[in-house]
């Protein structure tokens, strides 16, 4: 266990800061920093190491669990976040529910915890970076590099989607990658649990620039929603900038910036960034399994989507029954004899839905027309 000296973090030691004031830290809260130096020890068991950074939901340090003798990340929460029983209970909710996704693309959370009034948050420390920071140091990822770091957020999310955990403000900052390029996500679910203190606070945890339409207008959005910040993402990493305007031209920019880019990772992009939420991929799984097979199927990109589908099938059984019906009347055949001749009805099958799916049955049929 680490023997670091326990400093007591909102009280310190006299001449060791100058200028430091005691004060009431919930007042205070974007002066705290100073107050948590290294070394200060936390609820009695996490030494602070050093300030990673500051995000909506509030500031984050490495610190050493003497308990564990291990690094965790330990996120201070903005204390006007949780000020009511309500947000409190939300956080909670949502806490409980992140914790039971458990995936190697993903940060684990520990606990939560009080100390001299505020709330902090452990989970897992990730050495390296956030990916907008890669992508700030590196530039544009090249394709090779960009389908491995997007297959494996897609993973991560993916085992959320199948938990009924949203993340709902997935962006760059909550992707960490380390040394061997291996993706962790972050803050699944919570920081937009806090977000309905909005108005009270006059600030957005989550980031608007990665939300989907639907959230934009005030959804709190499904598995879809995070389909959409995913292409968000997946622009920035292929273009090297954040997706700014319209989502059509800057895929025509990117795809004369980057000849390179095989023709499905555009098309995947294109699916995931569709203003409707119906025309996305459903979830992050379907953007796995197009990576893996590297083509983008378009199945369920169709106009009028189930539906239209249902109809279709709908049609053929009723084609089949009248096909059965027809060839009975028309053989005249009696059991157990061999038929005369034999009468085939073929009916031109045109298909009206625009599932790509269903064009091999107009081929098959024409087929059978020559
Ligand atoms: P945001 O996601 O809005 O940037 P956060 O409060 O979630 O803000 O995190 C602030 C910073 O702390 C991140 O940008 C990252 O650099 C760092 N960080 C957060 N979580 C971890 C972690 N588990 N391991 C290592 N660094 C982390
Ligand atoms: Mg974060």
């Amino acid at each position: 266990m680490s023997e670091g000296k326990r400093q007591d973090p909102l009280h310190p030691k006299k001449g060791s800061e100058p200028g430091a004031e005691v004060v009431d830290p919930t007042q205070t809260f974007f002066n705290l920093a100073q107050h948590l130096q290294p070394g200060s020890v936390i609820a009695d068991r996490y030494r602070i190491v050093e300030f990673l950074g500051i995000g909506g939901m509030g500031r984050v340090y490495r610190a050493n669990d003497l308990e564990l003798g291990q690094d965790i990340a330990l996120k201070l929460i903005r204390p006007e976040l949780l000020e009511d029983e309500d947000s409190t209970e939300r956080f909670k909710r949502e806490l409980i529910l992140a914790r039971q996704v458990s995936h190697r693309n993903v940060v684990r959370i520990h606990d939560l915890g009080e100390f001299e009034k505020l709330k902090y948050l452990t989970m897992s420390f990730v050495p390296g970076r956030t990916l907008k920071e890669e992508i700030r140091k590196s530039g544009p990822f090249e394709a090779e590099r960009a389908i491995g770091v997007m297959t494996q957020i897609c993973e991560g999310v993916d085992a959320a989607h199948r938990e009924g955990v949203i993340h709902r403000d997935l962006k760059p900052s909550n992707i960490l990658l380390d040394e061997q390029d291996r993706v962790y996500v972050t803050d699944f679910g919570i920081a937009r649990s806090l977000d309905s203190d909005l108005t009270r606070t006059g600030m957005a945890v989550g980031t608007p620039a990665y939300w989907a339409p639907e959230q934009a207008a005030g959804e709190s959005g499904g598995p879809a929603s995070d389909v959409y910040s995913l292409g968000v993402i997946f622009y920035e990493l292929l273009a090297g900038k954040p997706l700014r305007g319209p989502a059509a031209k800057a895929l025509r920019e990117l795809k004369q910036e980057r000849p390179d880019l095989p023709a499905f990772l555009l098309a995947l992009l294109t699916k995931c960034l569709a203003a409707e939420p119906d025309r996305r991929y459903e979830d992050a799984g379907g953007i796995v399994a197009d990576l893996q097979e590297r083509k983008v199927t378009e199945r369920f990109l169709d106009r009028w989507g189930k539906p239209a589908r249902g109809a279709a099938v709908l049609i053929l059984g009723v084609g089949a029954v009248l096909l059965g019906f027809l060839w009975l009347v028309g053989g005249g055949r009696s059991a157990g004899q061999p038929p005369d001749a034999y009468s085939v009805v073929v009916l031109p099958f045109d298909n009206q839905t625009s599932d790509a799916s269903f064009d091999w049955m107009e081929g098959a049929m024409a087929d059978l027309f020559d």
